[in-house]
Protein backbone atom coordinates (compact mmCIF):
# COMPACT_ATOMS: atom_id res chain seq x y z
CA UNK A 1 0.00 0.00 0.00
CA UNK A 2 1.21 3.00 -0.97
CA UNK A 3 0.65 6.06 1.63
CA UNK A 4 -0.40 9.45 -0.42
CA UNK A 5 0.37 12.28 1.91
CA UNK A 6 -1.55 15.57 1.30
CA UNK A 7 -0.96 18.53 -0.07
CA UNK A 8 -1.55 21.91 0.72
CA UNK A 9 -1.93 24.26 -1.70
CA UNK A 10 1.63 25.19 -2.46
CA UNK A 11 0.65 28.11 -5.23
CA UNK A 12 -1.46 29.87 -2.83
CA UNK A 13 0.20 33.31 -2.46
CA UNK A 14 -1.69 34.82 0.59
CA UNK A 15 -0.37 35.98 3.33
CA UNK A 16 -3.48 34.34 5.03
CA UNK A 17 -3.28 30.96 3.78
CA UNK A 18 -2.71 29.51 7.01
CA UNK A 19 -6.00 30.58 7.77
CA UNK A 20 -7.70 28.62 4.89
CA UNK A 21 -9.70 25.94 5.32
CA UNK A 22 -7.16 23.71 3.10
CA UNK A 23 -4.01 24.61 4.81
CA UNK A 24 -5.84 23.90 8.28
CA UNK A 25 -6.99 20.37 6.94
CA UNK A 26 -3.34 19.73 5.74
CA UNK A 27 -2.42 20.17 9.26
CA UNK A 28 -4.88 18.26 10.77
CA UNK A 29 -6.20 21.31 12.61
CA UNK A 30 -10.14 20.19 11.63
CA UNK A 31 -8.98 16.59 14.09
CA UNK A 32 -7.62 18.94 16.80
CA UNK A 33 -10.34 21.48 16.69
CA UNK A 34 -13.71 19.93 15.23
CA UNK A 35 -15.51 22.72 16.85
CA UNK A 36 -13.78 25.88 14.92
CA UNK A 37 -13.60 23.52 11.91
CA UNK A 38 -17.31 23.29 11.97
CA UNK A 39 -17.97 27.12 12.22
CA UNK A 40 -15.69 27.72 9.63
CA UNK A 41 -17.42 25.24 6.95
CA UNK A 42 -21.40 25.24 8.19
CA UNK A 43 -23.24 26.61 5.92
CA UNK A 44 -20.57 26.78 3.46
CA UNK A 45 -20.98 29.95 1.02
CA UNK A 46 -17.95 29.16 -1.02
CA UNK A 47 -15.62 26.73 -2.44
CA UNK A 48 -11.75 26.79 -3.53
CA UNK A 49 -11.21 26.33 -6.77
CA UNK A 50 -7.69 24.81 -6.18
CA UNK A 51 -8.25 22.13 -2.95
CA UNK A 52 -12.32 21.64 -3.81
CA UNK A 53 -12.70 22.86 0.40
CA UNK A 54 -15.81 24.43 1.02
CA UNK A 55 -15.67 27.76 3.38
CA UNK A 56 -18.34 29.87 5.03
CA UNK A 57 -15.86 32.78 4.98
CA UNK A 58 -14.11 33.60 1.72
CA UNK A 59 -11.23 34.68 3.75
CA UNK A 60 -10.34 31.16 4.51
CA UNK A 61 -10.21 29.93 0.95
CA UNK A 62 -7.36 30.56 -1.71
CA UNK A 63 -9.44 30.72 -4.86
CA UNK A 64 -13.51 31.07 -3.41
CA UNK A 65 -15.80 30.38 -5.79
CA UNK A 66 -19.19 31.29 -4.62
CA UNK A 67 -21.63 27.74 -4.57
ZN1 LIG B 1 -4.52 29.34 0.62
ZN1 LIG C 1 -7.55 26.18 -1.30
Amino acid sequence: MTEEKKQHNLECTSKKHKDHVCFLMCEGWHLTNPAEYKALVNDAEFRCRYCDRTAKNQDNLCGPLKL
